[in-house]
């Protein structure tokens, strides 16, 4: 793993998508090139710890961080505009490893979820990877399907509610498909309780499961051990250990606080 860089980078676009999520640009002046699932550590005004935020869009140029307003930290990020600057930390954490798999990947996201799956996506899309991108929402209100990469590959997109794209939860939606053929691998990003469904669903199916993890956030370079979650291995940090663990390492929970 590279080693992490401080950087004080400008904002170089930043939009709303409805009312509550913001996507924003950064300068990319980190000497390491980022991979598909890492992350950077934000430093916000109004909060004193750093918040995370996986990196959705990558470039040589700019990178992008795509997140939903939910409290103090991200809403004081959101209030931010192109020309400011930010201090952030990364590229932190592991990545997908889709080097591995030769055959059809399924991507799996929900909700805000999507954000590290667009830059996996883009990447596979370059690789001439083969997958399918299965994402999901509660509601239209919450599906940002416009962030799914132009390219040829085969989307499903669902709502619980029907509002939009096909009803039903993704989850089933992933169920049905992978009983049609062979799927090499399964990568997925949500709400805890998806990643545990779709991680007893590859398992039963006996498909490799890779999922992005979250915990709340310290430190986040390895030091306060704040992050951890348990695995067949024992203890493992979120931020430098994670965020993505092979789904049959972690032992889900019946409940989580986040
Ligand atoms: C590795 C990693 C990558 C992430 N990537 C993204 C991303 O790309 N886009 C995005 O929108 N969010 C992402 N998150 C979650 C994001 O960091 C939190 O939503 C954010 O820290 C909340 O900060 P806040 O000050 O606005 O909210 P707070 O006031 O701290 O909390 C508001 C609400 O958000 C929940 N929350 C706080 N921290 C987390 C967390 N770590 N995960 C989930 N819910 C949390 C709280 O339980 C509470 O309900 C990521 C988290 C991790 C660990």
């Amino acid at each position: 793993m590279n080693p992490l860089e401080h950087k004080i980078s400008e904002i170089k676009e930043k939009k709303i998508y409805k009312k509550n999520f913001c996507l924003l640009a950064i300068k990319n002046n980190f000497h390491y090139t980022a991979l598909p699932g890492q992350f950077i550590h934000v430093k916000t005004e109004d909060v004193f710890l750093r918040r995370p935020f996986s990196i959705a869009k990558y470039s040589d140029k700019n990178l992008s961080v795509l997140f939903q307003i939910k409290g103090k930290g991200t809403f004081s990020l959101s209030r931010k505009n192109p020309g400011e600057k930010i201090d952030i930390i990364g590229p932190v954490g592991n990545s997908f490893p889709y080097e591995k798999f030769k055959g059809d990947i399924v991507i799996a996201a929900g909700g805000i979820g999507i954000s590290p799956m667009i830059f996996l996506a883009s990447v596979l899309i370059k690789n001439k990877k083969k997958f399918s991108f299965f994402y999901g929402a509660r509601n239209k209100d919450l599906l940002l399907d416009i962030f799914l990469p132009s390219g040829k590959y085969p989307a499903v997109v669902s709502t619980d509610d029907g509002s939009k794209g096909e009803k039903g939860k993704i989850t089933d939606k992933i169920k049905d498909y992978i009983k049609t053929g062979k799927i090499d691998a399964i990568f997925a990003s949500g709400p805890y309780f998806m990643l545990k469904t779709i991680s007893e669903i590859a398992q039963n199916a006996n498909i490799p499961c890779y999922v992005s993890m979250e915990n709340r956030m310290f430190c986040g370079t390895g030091v306060c051990q704040g992050c951890v979650i348990e695995t067949a291995e024992g203890f493992k940090k979120v931020c430098t250990e994670g965020p993505i663990f092979d789904a049959k390492q972690i032992k889900w929970k019946e409940t989580t606080y986040l």
